[in-house]
């Protein structure tokens, strides 16, 4: 099949890449190189079912002709990064918003299915300081007030799924939405604030690992293996077709832990510091305590159980690095 991920010279679209083409299927990624990288798809250079178009998702004519030609669409192409959310707030929204409004009217105008890559911002921050339950996919959302920049994204994110689903139930699109949590590996870049390579980086320099907040706050991690898994399966199993499916890794770990956990296993001797999230993220910053997934619904559907541990997680982004 011709598959077009968008996105797919990022973290996540690049691994999908690799997956799918050792699956023996002929990519088109589009992707402008803004937090993506030629270094994530130099292993596919010379692969000539691999196809880069490096441009912005928002060039309707280039993107009217890939999504005419490829028969599945991945929509990974978003802003990332907390850091980067709280940076560049226009940006965020104009490239999460508008550039999934390009892809399903696009999708519908050819139609051709559509997975699009959600996240678990959506659920916002349930209550602080309460006993807060997994997450499942039909639970209440709380976001924010409009002046805490953070929640800007979460919105971005909930309308993209809102507009996917409206094309599902009106004109009959096939789209499926994948709720993504902290996904980790290999490539991932910690200059947009993600957490473990943030940490690990510092660890093997022997610089301070610095701890946002308290460190009391908890995250579940995912391997991009089993994540790159799970869209795949998601992609060819008819009954996701209009649903939405938590994608994460259960196993819980408070990020003071998480600290010396990298710590440890990086032999390093770095300090562990604590920095106030105004210091580390600007004013208009709220973080949820807890985050994890309930992944009851994926498994049921496509037998979903996430393979790598957290260990076998940092242990990954370790070797990365070294490297
Ligand atoms: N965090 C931290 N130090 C860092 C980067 C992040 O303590 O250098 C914290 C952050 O405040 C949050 C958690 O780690 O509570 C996960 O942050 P990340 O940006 O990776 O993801 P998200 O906040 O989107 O879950």
């Amino acid at each position: 099949m011709k598959i077009l991920i968008t996105g797919g010279a990022g973290f996540i679209g690049s691994h999908l890449a690799d997956r799918l083409l050792e699956m023996g299927e002929e990519v088109f990624a589009i992707d402008d190189l803004s937090t993506g990288s030629l270094k994530n798809i130099e292993n596919n250079q010379d692969n000539e079912r691999f196809h880069l178009v490096v441009d912005t998702i928002l060039n309707e004519a280039v993107m009217n002709e890939l999504v005419f030609k490829c028969d599945h669409i991945y929509h990974m192409a978003a802003a990332v990064g907390v850091k980067l959310i709280m940076n560049r707030p226009v940006e965020t929204l104009e490239t999460n918003v508008k550039g999934t409004e390009m892809i399903l009217m696009l999708a519908n105008r050819h139609k051709k299915k559509v997975l699009i890559a959600s996240s678990s911002e959506v659920y916002g921050k349930i209550m602080d300081g309460e006993n807060i339950p997994l997450l499942s996919e039909d639970s209440d959302r709380l976001m924010g007030f409009t002046t805490k920049r953070r929640w800007a994204y979460a919105c971005s994110k909930a309308l993209d799924e809102f507009l996917a689903l409206a094309y599902f139930e009106e004109k009959k699109l096939p789209v499926i939405i994948a709720r993504l949590f902290n996904t980790v590996g290999p490539r991932q870049t910690g200059q947009y604030g993600m957490v473990i390579p943030n940490f690990v980086q510092k660890a093997l320099i022997n610089k301070p690992i610095t701890v946002f907040g308290d460190g009391s706050q908890s995250r579940s991690f995912t391997h991009i293996h089993d994540v790159t898994d799970a869209l795949i399966k998601l992609m060819v199993e008819p009954k996701a077709v209009g649903q939405i499916y938590n994608v994460g890794n259960p196993e819980e770990v408070v990020i003071k832990d998480l600290a010396k956990l990298v710590k440890e296993m990086t032999g390093s001797a770095s300090e562990i510091e604590y920095l106030t999230y105004e210091k580390a993220y600007g004013p208009g910053y709220e973080d949820m305590h807890r985050r994890c997934p309930d992944i009851s619904r994926i498994k049921e559907l496509i037998g979903f159980e996430p393979r790598i541990d957290l260990r076998g997680i940092i242990q990954s982004v370790i070797d990365y690095y070294k490297q």
